[in-house]
C-alpha cells in the first residue's frame, strides 16, 4: 500500500482525538471490507473510456497491484469517422495529466491546431458577432490551456499510444457488447461474438447509444434525435480562392442553421466544415451510409447533402463560405442524439459514464465532460476502495448529477438556436447574439478552470482531495 496517499491526520487532529478518524481518508481493510475492485471491465475505447481507465490505473496501482483494466471496443480497428474534435481548455488540462497532450503534441502537424478564440459571424453580412475566447487579454490559456480543434483519429492514436505504455491497461477491439449481467461478487460481459468476460467492476463508456445503458442499466432510457445533425466534411485549403476570414476557427451563423470552419492542423492545410443545421428524423434513414453499400447510392447521398450545404449557406455574404460550399464535396451526415438528463446512472457492480450517462447536444464541452467523469470517479473510487461498489456510485452521483443535469440545459437552450427559422426570427438572432455571447462569459471561464482532480471529494479535507494527479507520481 502506498502510505503517501494515505490521509495523515491534520496538525489540528491532535487536540481533538474523539473526531480523529472522520479527518482520516478511509480505515484500511477489515476482514469484513468488500474486496477492491480488481479486474475492471471498460467498454467503449472512446473518450470516456480510455480516460477512465488511465485515470483508474493511476488512482487505484498503489493499492492494488494486480490491477487488471481491459477496454472493449466494438470495431475492429480505430474508427477514423467523426472529423474534428474541439477541445476546451478543461479538456486540454486532462488531457495533459493523463499524459496524452504531449502524444498528440509528438504527432506533429496532425496533433491539431491551437484556437485562441472561436469567432462568430453573421454568414449572412459576414457581420463580426463576437467571440468565444479561450485567452485572456495578455493572451495567456486558462490555467495555461487555450483551446485545440484535432481530428478525432488523432486523438484516439495519442490515447492509445499512452494506454499501450500502461502496464496494467489493454484495449481488445472487435468486442460489441450486447449484454450483461451480474451475480453477488462479479459482473459478465456477453459480446456479439459469443465471447464473454468477467469482471469486479464494469464500466458503461459505449457512448449515447449505449448497450450497456439498454440492455443493463436503464432500458427506460433509449437515445433521442436532437432534430439537428452535423453536416461535415474536410477541404484542402488550398483550394479556397477567396480570403479566409477567421485566425483559426469561426462559427458562422445564419437562419439556415450555422457553419463552423475551423483549421484543423498545426500547418493549416486543411479546414474542417461542419453545418449545424435542423434535420428531420424521417429523412435521417435516406442519408446513412454503410460500410460496402453500393457506390451509386454513395454517391448520391453525397451530392444531396452538397445541395443542401449549397442551398443553406451558398448565397453568404461572406466569400470563403461561398468557395467552402462549392468546393467541397465530401459531406457526412453525423445525427445529434441525446440520452435525456433523468437516466438511471448505475446499478449492482455497472456505472455509466460520459455520453452513455448523460449524452447532451455538444457545445464544444461534451468532451471535457467525459473527462471530468473518468477523473472524479477513479479518485472517488480510489476513496472508497474498501467499501460496496454502490457506496463510490452513490457519490460520485451525488457530486455530479447536478452539474451535468445544468449543462444539458444550457446545451438544450443554445442548441434550439439551430433550427431552421424565418426571416425576421432570423435577424432577431443576429441581433442578439452578441449580448447572449457576452453574457455567458464568466460562466464560461470558470467552467475552463474547473479541474477533476482538485475539486473537493465530500468525506476527504481539502488538502487530501487532491489526487495523484497533483503530484508528481506516474504509474504509467
Ligand atoms: C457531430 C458531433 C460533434 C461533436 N463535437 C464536439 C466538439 O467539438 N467538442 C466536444 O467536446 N465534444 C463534441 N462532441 C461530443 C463528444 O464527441 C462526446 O461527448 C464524446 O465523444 C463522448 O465520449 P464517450 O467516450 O462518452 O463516447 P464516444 O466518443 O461515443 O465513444 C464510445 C465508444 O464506445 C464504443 N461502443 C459503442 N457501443 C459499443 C458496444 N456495444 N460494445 C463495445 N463498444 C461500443 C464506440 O465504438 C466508441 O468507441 C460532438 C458530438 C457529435 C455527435
Amino acid at each position: 500500500m502506498d502510505v503517501g496517499y494515505e490521509a495523515t491526520p491534520p496538525p489540528s487532529a491532535g487536540k481533538d482525538w474523539a473526531s480523529f478518524w472522520n479527518y482520516v481518508d478511509r480505515a484500511p481493510p477489515t476482514e469484513e471490507s468488500d474486496p477492491v475492485p480488481r479486474d475492471i471491465l471498460v467498454v467503449g475505447a472512446g473518450i470516456a473510456g480510455i480516460a477512465a481507465a488511465l485515470a483508474l490505473s493511476k488512482e487505484l496501482t498503489p493499492f492494488v497491484p494486480d490491477l487488471r483494466i481491459t477496454v472493449y471496443e466494438r470495431h475492429d480497428i480505430l474508427s477514423t469517422s467523426g472529423g474534428a474534435i474541439n477541445l476546451t481548455p478543461v479538456a486540454q488540462r486532462h488531457l495533459d495529466r493523463l499524459g496524452v497532450l504531449a502524444e498528440l503534441d509528438r504527432l506533429g502537424p496532425e496533433g491539431g491546431t491551437d484556437v485562441d478564440a472561436i469567432e462568430l459571424y453573421s454568414s449572412r453580412s459576414g457581420r463580426s458577432l463576437g467571440s468565444v475566447d479561450f485567452v485572456d487579454e495578455h493572451g495567456n490559456g486558462f490555467g495555461g490551456y487555450k483551446g485545440r480543434r484535432v481530428m478525432r483519429i488523432a486523438l484516439s492514436v495519442a490515447m492509445l499510444t499512452v494506454v499501450e505504455r500502461s502496464k496494467n491497461v489493454n484495449v481488445v477491439f472487435g468486442k460489441k457488447l450486447v449484454r450483461g449481467k451480474e451475480t453477488k461478487d462479479k459482473a459478465m460481459l456477453y459480446f456479439h461474438d459469443g465471447t464473454t468476460a468477467t469482471g469486479d467492476l464494469v464500466l458503461g463508456c459505449d457512448g449515447v447509444h449505449s448497450a450497456t445503458r439498454m440492455y443493463w442499466v436503464d432500458p427506460d432510457s433509449p437515445s433521442e434525435y436532437t432534430g439537428i445533425s452535423f453536416c461535415q466534411t474536410l477541404v484542402d485549403t488550398k483550394k479556397i480562392k477567396a480570403p479566409v476570414h477567421f485566425r483559426s476557427t469561426s462559427m458562422n451563423i445564419s437562419r439556415h442553421g450555422s457553419l463552423l470552419a475551423s483549421y484543423c492542423d498545426r500547418d493549416h492545410e486543411q479546414i474542417f466544415l461542419a453545418a449545424i443545421v435542423q434535420f428531420r428524423e424521417e429523412l435521417l434513414p435516406h442519408y446513412r451510409m454503410d460500410p460496402g453499400q453500393d457506390w451509386r447510392r454513395t454517391a448520391a447521398i453525397k451530392q444531396a447533402l452538397r445541395q443542401e450545404m449549397q442551398d443553406r449557406f451558398g448565397r453568404s455574404g461572406v466569400p470563403c463560405i461561398r468557395d467552402f460550399v462549392n468546393k467541397a464535396d465530401d459531406w457526412m451526415l453525423y445525427p445529434v442524439w441525446q440520452v435525456r438528463p433523468n437516466a438511471r446512472w448505475y446499478r449492482g457492480r455497472v456505472i455509466l459514464l460520459g455520453d452513455a450517462a448523460h449524452a447532451m447536444p455538444p457545445r464544444d464541452e461534451s468532451a471535457a465532460y467525459a473527462l471530468d467523469d473518468a477523473i472524479l470517479f477513479s479518485r472517488i473510487l480510489a476513496k472508497h476502495r474498501y467499501d460496496p461498489l454502490t457506496v463510490a456510485f452513490k457519490a460520485y452521483e451525488d457530486l455530479r448529477r447536478g452539474t451535468v443535469n445544468a449543462a444539458f440545459q444550457v446545451s438544450r437552450r443554445m442548441w434550439e438556436k439551430n433550427r431552421d427559422m424565418g426571416f425576421l426570427e432570423g435577424r432577431l438572432k443576429e441581433w442578439t447574439y452578441p449580448m447572449q455571447v457576452r453574457n455567458a462569459k464568466d460562466s464560461r471561464e470558470a467552467a475552463w478552470e474547473f479541474d477533476a482532480t482538485k475539486v473537493a471529494i465530500p468525506g476527504m479535507l481539502s488538502d487530501q482531495s487532491s489526487s495523484l494527479y497533483s503530484s508528481e507520481r506516474d504509474f504509467l
